[in-house]
């Protein structure tokens, strides 16, 4: 049995913990000495009485997870496997789903171990790790998958350098090697995967409902901008839905290539759509001084970037993000308003849409909204990992 640490928790957080908060923060814990990554701590008051156990991880988000508030488990290899036993058991109907084959099979705190994501590619199993003390329990976890799945072959990605960014190296852990591009499925579309490249693997699976929703119920007959494009999955999505044109805008070079393939696998001739390879600010200020206007703007930008002039917060600056897709959005136009950010919520979302609109002297219509997909499994007692918002939104 492995040592256990005991970290007293102080007593403004004693029940926060209690009711199963997961997230072990600095402010929470009296004395946080520099543990030792993925030693097991078990918070306890301030008269050593147990509250919780789980393991010290140093990741942006704070200082490890809670993994239980029993006292008698064991963090070993039973332990992982039922986590991840019921994890799999709850996305059943994906596994089962021919027309989609890529989703999230284990989402961090909201299935029971924070730090550690699994997403499922085609048979194939991918690993995020989000910081040295969670990749401490790597073999529990992998030999979890063994025990229960079949898998083609597992990739991984370690995220935590020591800015909490991906480390590169061949990410490729078990099985067979995969040949990238792999094509996986999503409600029928074409994605090119690529599991063996970077942090990103080309297409954002928390976006499934929204891309959907787009093109089966907004893009036929619309002229659509699709900004922070990334490989473009929003503009396949529209074209497929049947949208005149679609026009894609990322900063990044490799968007375009990525952009032209997406298109490319789903037999849409990328011709016949623009691809954009700028800063969308200052896209956004050439469509104004050409008069240029869409039916449909979709924008979502990281939380965070910083291109060569500007820097964009989201909770700074997504206010002045839509006054600029309002002025280019034709009237009775829909405005896809999307956010990863998990520092505010939803209300506040909607007041940046709301003053954006006012500023603008514009009025608009809420029309739906989305937060995660159900295979993004979300801890209630954590609502900062139910981190999406998307907003479809009607100017009037
Ligand atoms: N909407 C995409 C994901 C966006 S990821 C999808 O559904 O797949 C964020 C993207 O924003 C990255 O590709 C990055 O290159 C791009 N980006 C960041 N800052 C930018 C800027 N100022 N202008 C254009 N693109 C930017």
């Amino acid at each position: 049995m492995k040592i256990e640490i005991s970290l007293k928790v102080k007593s403004t957080f004693v029940n926060k913990f209690k009711s199963g908060y997961p997230l072990i923060t600095k402010e929470a814990i009296i004395k946080l000495n520099d543990l030792e990554e993925g030693a097991i701590v078990k918070l306890v008051d301030d008269q050593n009485r147990f509250i919780a156990k789980g393991y010290y991880g140093k990741q942006n988000k704070g200082y490890g997870w809670v993994l239980t508030r029993n006292e008698l488990d064991q963090l070993d290899q039973r332990f992982f496997t039922d986590k991840i036993r019921v994890a799999i058991d709850y996305r059943k109907l994906f596994f089962q789903d021919k027309e989609t084959t890529a989703f999230r099979v284990f989402n961090g705190e909201g299935d029971g171990i924070g730090g550690l994501t699994i997403d499922y590619f085609n048979g194939y199993y991918l690993l995020n790790w989000y910081s040295k003390g969670i990749y401490h329990f790597r073999e529990y976890i992998i030999n979890s998958l063994k025990e229960l799945v079949e898998f083609k072959g597992i990739y991984q990605k370690k995220r935590f350098d020591e800015k909490g960014k991906y480390i590169e190296e061949d990410d490729f852990v078990a099985g067979e090697r995969g040949q990238f591009p792999m094509i996986v499925k999503e409600n029928g579309v074409n994605f090119a995967i690529y599991l063996n490249e970077s942090a990103m693997v080309g297409v954002f699976l928390d976006q499934r409902d929204v891309r959907r929703t787009i093109r089966d119920k907004y893009a036929n007959g619309k002229n659509v901008l699709n900004t922070f494009s990334y490989t473009g999955a929003f503009s396949v999505f529209a074209a497929l839905g049947g949208a005149t044109k679609t026009t894609s805008v990322d900063l990044a070079n490799r968007s375009r290539s990525k952009t032209i393939e997406q298109f490319g696998i789903n037999g849409i001739d990328y011709e016949a759509q623009d691809i954009i390879v700028e800063d969308v600010f200052n896209y956004f200020k050439y469509a104004v001084k050409k008069e240029r206007k869409f039916d449909m703007v979709i924008l979502d930008p990281p939380s965070f970037a910083r291109s060569k002039k500007f820097t964009f917060s989201a909770e700074k600056d997504y206010k002045n993000l839509l006054k600029e897709a309002i002025a280019i959005t034709e009237k009775n136009g829909t405005i896809v308003a999307s956010t990863n950010c998990s520092s505010f919520g939803m209300d506040k979302f909607k007041g940046f849409i709301d003053a954006a609109f006012k500023e603008s002297g514009e009025k608009y219509k809420l029309l739906e909204e989305f937060s995660l997909p159900t295979d993004f499994k979300t801890s209630k007692e954590f609502s900062e990992g139910n981190y999406l918002k998307v907003v479809f939104i009607k100017k009037q």
